[in-house]
């Protein structure tokens, strides 16, 4: 493939922004079509919890999770709710996700093929922060899952293949959590951290970073939203825009939950789902944790951002366009305010900000990353689930390597877009 091409990107959130990255590096001209902000409120980029996990392998479905389906559907408030009213139209996907992990085998297929996607990622966020001129927003001091009982934590499967993968982990008793944590709730007796993992300081102005540093090295923004890709043949000619068409020799799909219309534009029709989570800001909060850390019983991570002590998390299923339900944003404040006692429980609404926003999610907890069925012009990325803030570091070299028709620097089949085809 010819080198100095015209790539369209579309979307600018963590995966658009860091593959214009790693294709200007390339020798590409890069233009970023995204109708908002970089790094903004739109973005699932924006609100994620900033965890830079690279143990984070463990995909969302695992062997027996079907047992927990009535669960879900039943309680509109639990970690994992899923709307009645959407079930119809969630329920291919929902099949998918609970055969991805029907069996311990496809489980480990996921994590193995995730730990070499994620694997030095803070590193590689680190690197690119410093690159962008932001250094300080990347941090690379591990974190902390905080767990009721050591039982939860030796029944787990997840952890039984972290180990398998070669992630190390510091375990922590009940007194060495107090000395570390001593403003965290007693009931957590039992703590488990990982060295390798970093955290980001502030998504937003993270990715916000990446873009402005984009457009100074060569990149064009473009605010226009993207309605389809336009084809001759085998080959790409454009982006249809709401606005126009971009002429372009290739492109670049990182539209995060929306990506599924612009490849059914060229004939791919994805299994991508929005697993929609929240979060919960509290601004100058009295009290808070030392580390970064994964609560496991309220399926939430507590970080400290630049902006206030963040609490994210949770998973619903109920589509793009249904209108949230925020009675979830404060159930991840009472969790917050639960595991940290001396915070008061009168803080004003006024310093309290949530949030809600899409993962982009495929059934078996692995993003598309490869090309388009109809043309080797057009690369997908995106579907990164709950890791994409994490993955988009890695993702972005390997759009660069798609894009420049070079030897990708991990294995690619399991993340092939057409494996549910
Ligand atoms: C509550 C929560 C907590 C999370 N915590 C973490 C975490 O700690 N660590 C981690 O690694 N991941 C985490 N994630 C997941 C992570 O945020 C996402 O996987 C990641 O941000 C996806 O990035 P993206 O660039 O693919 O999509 P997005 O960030 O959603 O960006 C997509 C962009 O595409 C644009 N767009 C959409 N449609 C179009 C169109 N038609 N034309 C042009 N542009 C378009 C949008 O405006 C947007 O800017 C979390 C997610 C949530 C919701």
């Amino acid at each position: 493939m010819p080198e100095g091409r015209h790539v369209a990107i579309i979307g600018a959130g963590a995966v658009g922004v860091i593959s214009a990255i790693e294709a200007l590096r390339e020798g590409h001209r890069v233009t970023l079509i995204d109708p908002g902000e970089p790094g903004g409120e739109q973005a699932a980029s924006y609100g994620n919890a900033g965890w830079l996990s690279s143990h984070s392998v463990i995909p969302p479905s695992e062997p027996g999770v079907w047992k927990k389906v009535p669960g879900y559907l039943l309680d509109p408030l639990g970690p994992l709710a899923i709307r009645w009213s959407y079930l119809p139209k969630a329920l291919p996907w929902l099949v998918k996700y609970l055969l991805s992990g029907w069996t311990e085998a496809r489980v480990e297929t996921t994590a193995s093929a995730l730990r070499d996607l994620l694997k030095d990622a803070p590193l590689l966020h680190k690197k690119l922060a410093e690159e962008a001129g932001v250094p300080e927003l990347i941090e690379r001091n591990g974190v902390m899952h905080v767990f009721t009982s050591r039982g939860n934590f030796d029944n787990d499967l997840g952890w039984r293949l972290r180990k398998k993968l070669g992630v190390e982990w510091l375990e922590l008793n009940a007194d060495e959590m107090r000395q570390r944590e001593p403003d965290l709730h007693p009931r957590y007796t039992f703590g488990v951290v990982v060295e390798e993992a970093g955290r980001c300081r502030d998504p937003g102005a993270y990715v916000a970073a990446l873009a402005a540093h984009a457009i100074a090295s060569g990149a064009k923004h473009v605010r226009a939203k993207a309605t389809g890709l336009k084809l001759n043949g085998d080959k790409l000619v454009a982006v249809l825009t709401e606005t126009g068409e971009i002429a372009c020799d290739a492109a670049v799909v990182a539209a995060g939950a929306r990506s599924k219309q612009l490849t059914a534009s060229v004939g791919d029709s994805l299994p991508l789902e929005t697993e929609r989570g929240y979060h919960v800001m509290i601004e100058k909060p009295e009290v808070g944790p030392r580390s970064s850390m994964m609560v496991s019983d309220a399926k939430m991570v507590v970080n400290w951002t630049d902006k206030g002590l963040r609490a994210a998390g949770t998973v619903e299923i109920a589509g793009l366009e249904a209108a949230p339900n925020w009675k979830r944003a404060e159930i991840l404040r009472n969790h917050l305010l639960g595991m940290f006692p001396k915070l008061p429980k009168d803080i004003p609404a006024s310093r309290i900000k949530t949030w809600f926003g899409h993962r982009p999610s495929m059934p078996d907890g692995r993003p598309c990353i490869g090309y388009a069925r109809a043309s080797r012009d057009i690369v997908y990325a995106f579907g990164h689930g709950h890791v994409g803030l994490v993955g988009s570091a890695r993702t972005g070299r390997l759009v660069a390597q798609l894009l420049s028709g070079k030897q990708a620097e991990i294995p690619l089949a399991p993340f092939a877009p057409d494996r549910f085809l």
